[in-house]
């Protein structure tokens, strides 16, 4: 199998781009934030805040989590439920990055990512896929832009679907998140020593993409 793992902070364009190169290489598209979501969501919706670690860990333990394909889309369910779009929410993303420091927690997911990649030609994004998930896939991206840029993008998203914001605030809220996956204990965000760093601060998707596709030949 052929495996593509995509790391980078939150709003450099990771999925948008996987995506992509998932579509033109005919690979499977794994987005293992939204796995991590969909946890964060099965904690929310019962009510368990995000510092309650056991009742996180259990909680995570009781559910399932699947991944689906929908016309080359990736669907997520929580108990068979489609979940892919009420995981987007902002509050969603940040609970998930408080619950996605708990060891126990991760060990459910990479099991599940490990499976995909052993069984199928994947793009994966994350945070740790370089460095723990798959440690030696084929080809590694470490995909950032600088924290303006990413914030920019969130926005402009945001302000497209009618969602009423505030750029600084966005900003604000990138930032929180790198500084808390960047430093927790378990799997931190880095990039991996073999890894090839693209800043896509200055460049469209295309180019990315491109820039990944002609990597992976
Ligand atoms: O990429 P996305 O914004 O969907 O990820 C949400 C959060 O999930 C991240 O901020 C991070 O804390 C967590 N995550 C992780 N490991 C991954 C993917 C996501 O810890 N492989």
């Amino acid at each position: 199998m052929y495996n593509i793992a995509i790391d980078g902070p939150a709003g450099a364009g990771k999925s948008t781009i996987a995506k992509i190169v998932a579509k033109k290489l005919e690979f499977i598209y794994v987005d293992t934030g939204a796995m991590y979501r969909t946890l964060a969501l099965a904690c929310f919706r019962a009510g368990i805040d995000a510092s309650e670690e056991a009742k996180v860990i259990e909680k995570c333990k009781d559910v399932t989590v699947t991944l689906g394909y929908e016309d080359g889309t990736q669907k997520v369910y929580l108990n068979g439920e489609d979940v892919s779009q009420e995981i987007r929410r902002e509050e969603i993303g940040n609970m998930t990055s408080a619950i996605a420091v708990y060891g126990p927690v991760r060990e459910l997911m990479v099991a599940m990512q490990q499976k995909l990649a052993r069984e199928n030609n994947v793009v994966m994004d994350g945070r740790d896929i370089g460095t723990v998930v798959l440690p030696n896939a084929d080809l590694k991206v470490y995909l950032t832009a600088s924290a303006r840029t990413r914030a920019e993008r969130r926005y402009k998203e945001l302000i497209e679907k009618g969602q009423e914001c505030n750029l600084d605030a966005i900003e604000e809220d990138i930032k929180k998140r790198d500084e808390r996956d960047m430093n927790r204990e378990v799997a931190p965000l880095k990039q991996a020593e073999d890894a090839v760093l693209v800043d896509s601060s200055d460049m469209d998707i295309d180019q990315v993409v491109e820039t990944i596709v002609s990597l992976a030949k």
